[in-house]
């Protein structure tokens, strides 16, 4: 585990982001690991939240759900705290704040708690300011959690794969998005979409792509996540697939998409989650 004592403070606080999609199995979490070791590799601060009860993100930075000190359930209970949780992924450079099924009990325990859609933030702003990215890794629901998760954040990520029903299947996401920031957080922004799984041979994920180019314009990542079997071999070895296979063409896409990410967060000058505001 790193010394949190020689971790650099930034002035300003991290940029926040959920990666999100209610549809299961779309690659969130691939891409949030991915993303978070692409970060860490161009010399990022990095933390990635395991904010499914799934815990795929937590093995997939090669930290055993199974055997936790402590976990984001604790953290989001206020028994412990985000310091004591979190934790090195020793293979991919960036710090977890760990999940197993416990955090599934948080939906009906925080319903009883007061400000129960801030636990998330509230547990984030005490550690902001060590951190470059923070990357929320959501479940496929629209739940409370997710709530949490986009109550914190200034931006979402949205991985998707151009399917046929992509664009209806955004709606509802989009528009949850939308709520959240007219009533929880005025900070929330759709970073954008990033097209995954994708096998440019098949006609209709071209069409899809040239659809979702059409709607979204420029809140559409220009890097496209090839299907690789190697990113999908990666979390049985408790690896990030940018380490795993450095070379294997997932790898080289994550790192090209970490890349797009650091610049276009220059470019749009997108207001960081300052200390200060919080
Ligand atoms: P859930 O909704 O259950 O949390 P998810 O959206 O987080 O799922 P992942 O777990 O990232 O999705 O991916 C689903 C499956 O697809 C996994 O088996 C993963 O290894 C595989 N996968 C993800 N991205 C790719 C890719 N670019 N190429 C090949 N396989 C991939
Ligand atoms: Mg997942």
């Amino acid at each position: 585990m790193t010394n949190k004592n020689d971790k650099h403070v930034t002035t300003t606080g991290a940029y926040v982001f959920c990666i999100a999609n209610q549809k299961g199995g779309v690659g969130k979490t691939t891409t949030a690991i991915n993303l978070a070791a692409a970060l860490a590799a161009l010399k990022k601060d990095v933390l990635l939240i395991d904010l499914d009860p799934q815990g795929n993100a937590t093995m997939g930075s090669g930290v055993d759900k199974n055997n936790l000190q402590a976990n984001l359930y604790e953290v989001l209970l206020g028994e412990v705290s985000i310091q004591d949780a979190r934790v090195a992924s020793e293979t991919g450079k960036y710090d977890v704040l760990p999940s197993n099924r416990e955090l599934s009990g948080a939906e009906i325990d925080l319903v009883q708690m007061e400000g129960r859609e801030a636990r998330l933030k509230r547990a984030i702003d005490d550690i902001r300011h060590e951190y470059d990215f923070i990357l929320i890794d959501c479940p496929p629901t629209l739940s409370l959690l997710t709530l949490n998760g986009l109550a914190s954040a200034s931006g979402v990520i949205i991985p998707m794969q151009c399917e046929y029903f992509a664009l209806e299947g955004l709606s509802d996401l989009v528009n949850t998005i939308k709520r959240v920031y007219a009533n929880i957080n005025p900070d929330l922004q759709l970073i954008g979409l990033l097209r995954v799984m994708f096998d440019a041979r098949v006609t209709l994920q071209q069409q899809v792509s040239a659809q979702v180019e059409t709607h979204f314009g420029d809140r559409v990542f220009k890097t496209i996540i090839p299907r690789n079997v190697r990113l999908a071999e990666a979390p049985s070895h408790g690896m990030p697939g940018v380490v795993y296979d450095k070379s294997s063409r997932g790898a080289k896409a994550y790192l090209e998409f970490g890349n797009e990410l650091i610049r276009r967060m220059k470019r749009e000058g997108l207001k960081q989650a300052a200390r200060a505001r919080t």
